[in-house]
């Protein structure tokens, strides 16, 4: 039987600490059906609308973001955690399970009116990608939808995210 996306990742209990099942997509980003099948569906909901660039949020972002640049042949942008941009940066705190976290991205990255597909690899509570979205819209542009692999759907992020207005594509849960 076919493949899902699902079947190429795999789970690993007490990550980053007791309690946690860590959803590890290094085994589909490394598997070739696997990742080509992740990068397709990710795609697909945004191939017939305007996306003048993809923004991929540190770290697995990154890797998931610049495949689907390339396929929606539009630009990438990193946002990224404090200090690893080299040009000038606004910055976004946001909260973790435990403490504070801030990420950033370059003022210049992004033009007002810009249409922009955010993307990462799970959403869990939604506090990352809602800061990245808040990055976003500070510099002018419009996020337009928000792709992930996973969605943790008892975390409420997809709920969080719809609350603010926005299109939320997760491959699975
Ligand atoms: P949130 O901010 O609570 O939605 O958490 C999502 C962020 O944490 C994303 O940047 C994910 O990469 C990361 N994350 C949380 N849990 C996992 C997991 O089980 N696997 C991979 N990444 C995770």
């Amino acid at each position: 039987m076919q493949k899902t996306v699902k079947d190429y990742i795999r789970t690993i209990p007490g990550f980053p600490h007791e309690g946690i099942l860590f959803r590890d997509v290094t085994t589909l980003f490394a598997d070739p059906q696997g990742f080509r099948l992740c990068i397709d569906q990710l795609v697909a909901p945004h191939r017939a609308r305007r996306i003048d660039r993809v923004a991929g949020l540190e770290a697995r972002g990154f890797i998931l973001g610049g495949a689907v640049a390339y396929r929606l042949a539009t630009g990438f942008v990193p946002i990224r955690k404090k200090g690893k941009l080299p040009g000038r940066t606004i910055a976004q705190p946001y909260k973790l399970e435990y403490g504070e976290a801030v990420i950033e991205i370059h003022d210049d990255a992004l033009q007002p009116g810009e249409k922009v597909l955010l993307v990462d690899d799970l959403l869990a509570t939604g506090g990352t990608a809602e800061a990245g979205i808040r990055l976003i819209e500070r510099l002018g542009a419009e996020v337009v939808g928000c792709a992930f692999i996973v969605d943790l759907p008892d975390l409420g992020g997809r709920r969080r995210l719809e609350a603010m207005g926005l299109e939320v594509h997760a491959l699975c849960a």
